[in-house]
């Protein structure tokens, strides 16, 4: 009797064990089912390492990437492919942020109940939320010069245009020698963290709205430079006397410098940071490079120049759009995503800014549009803008625009940085409306 139920109660372990095991692998196989089908050396989806059957699709349904009897091709379209090539990856899989690698499962046609149910058929529709008039508007306004574009929505959070260059045909791609530093793997608006310049000063102006009662009332006055720390901040020119608005439009150095010091070092790190420029963002499954802001000592010239963008101050294209979306979301940015109507049931929001402080750099960034970039340049376009010259060395400047359009039915925000391009306004201000014109047609 004893020994019969001995048996009976290791037989109930057993089941026990049985039963926790298939529950733990129904779920690990619902939450990763995905990464597991679409892990290259799955023999029903890769063939030598290349997805075996899928579609990617722009927001639209124009084709970017498919394969055919089992062979995969770009889109049609030479300039589509070069401009796409960071956003879809290449054949020797050597660029990590490509939807052939980070959507694997969804290309091939995975789900959790099926599981990857058309394997000898055409595979799986992964709809991308680009827009691929956006994409080639962006690949030809570069021009040949390297740099990162993104726009987003800022309502929805996804991504609609997302180019780097250089770039290369991925059917026709080059040698490309083992010591080359052009970085051409590389996807700049998600893993590149450049100088910002002056669109960092959109950060000082927030921490002098929230802790600066009379910056509103306060006279400033630039002579073309001014002493902080012992050493000399410098504009292009004297600004002579204006009040903060003007500042910023006329992206007024000495006025920065001294409002850095006077908020200190510590008030901007906090500021950079609940900003989410000193972090990794996400995007879907992916990361972007953190961006970073190093305190120069109280009262010295070095925080005086990071509170306007320089020092040693970086920022990631992709954070920064986040950014500027917060500004136009009254303090809300959406996560990003590359998924098209992915975010139909409901979006993810962070709330990074006091809504009336978003408020007022709204209306100072389309004041600086007005009064210093020129509506003229951006026909048709509710813009709000920050422009940006970082000085990078011995080259010609980084060129940065940043902001966002008021259009209901294309609420953007975007970011751009043209290396070695020169001036800020001039040259990624350009990028900017021939992407921004692409996309809201
Ligand atoms: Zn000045």
């Amino acid at each position: 009797m004893k020994r019969i139920h001995r048996r009976a109660l290791a037989v109930s372990l057993i089941a026990a064990l049985i039963l926790g095991l298939t529950a733990l692998y129904v779920t690990r196989q619902a939450l990763d089912g995905g990464q597991w089908a679409g892990f290259p050396s799955n023999g029903d989806a890769f063939v030598s390492g290349r997805i075996r059957a899928g579609t990617v699709k722009d927001r639209d349904g124009e084709i970017l990437y498919a394969v055919r009897d089992g062979e995969g091709s770009w889109a049609e379209d030479e300039t589509t492919r070069i401009a796409s090539l960071h956003l879809i990856g290449d054949r020797a899989g050597f660029i990590g942020s490509g939807a052939l690698f980070n959507y694997a499962g969804e290309i091939l046609g995975y789900d959790p109940v099926n599981g990857l149910y058309s394997r000898d058929g055409q595979g799986g529709v992964l709809n991308l939320s680009v827009d691929a008039d956006a994409q080639r508007a962006a690949w030809e306004a570069l021009d040949g010069r390297r740099g990162a574009v993104i726009v987003t929505d800022y309502i929805t959070g996804e991504i609609i245009c997302m180019v780097s260059s250089p770039s290369f045909d991925p059917e026709d791609p080059p040698e490309i020698a083992a010591g080359d530093t052009s970085g051409v793997y590389l996807n700049r608006p998600l893993s590149a963290a450049y100088t910002p310049g002056s669109i960092f000063k959109l950060v000082t102006l927030a921490a002098a709205i929230e802790n600066l009662d009379d910056l509103f009332e306060r006279d400033f006055h630039c002579s073309g430079s001014a002493q902080i720390g012992g050493g000399k901040v410098t504009c292009g020119r004297a600004h002579g006397d204006m009040k903060i608005e003007d500042a910023l439009a006329e992206s007024c150095n000495c006025t920065f410098a001294a409002l850095a010091v006077e908020l200190g070092g510590e008030k901007l790190r906090e500021y950079a940071g609940r900003f989410g420029l000193t972090s990794r963002q996400t995007v879907d499954d992916m990361r972007t490079a953190a961006g970073r802001f190093d305190v120069g000592e109280a009262g010295s010239l070095n925080l005086g120049w990071s509170g306007a963008g320089q020092y040693h101050d970086l920022v990631n294209p992709a954070a920064m759009a986040r950014f500027v979306a917060a500004i136009a979301g009254r303090g809300d940015t959406p996560r990003l995503t590359l998924r098209r109507d992915y975010t139909r049931l409901g979006v993810t929001s962070d709330h990074i800014m006091a809504a009336a402080t978003a408020e007022k750099l709204g209306e100072i960034m389309e004041y600086a549009v007005a009064r210093t970039y020129g509506a003229d340049n951006f026909p048709g376009l509710k813009l709000h803008a920050k422009s940006g010259t970082a000085e990078v060395g011995t080259e010609k400047p980084n060129a940065w625009f940043v902001g966002y359009i008021e259009d209901p039915r294309h609420p953007y925000a975007f970011a751009v940085c043209v290396e070695n391009a020169g001036s800020g306004a001039s040259q990624a201000g350009k990028v900017a409306n021939a992407v921004l014109q692409a996309c809201t047609q």
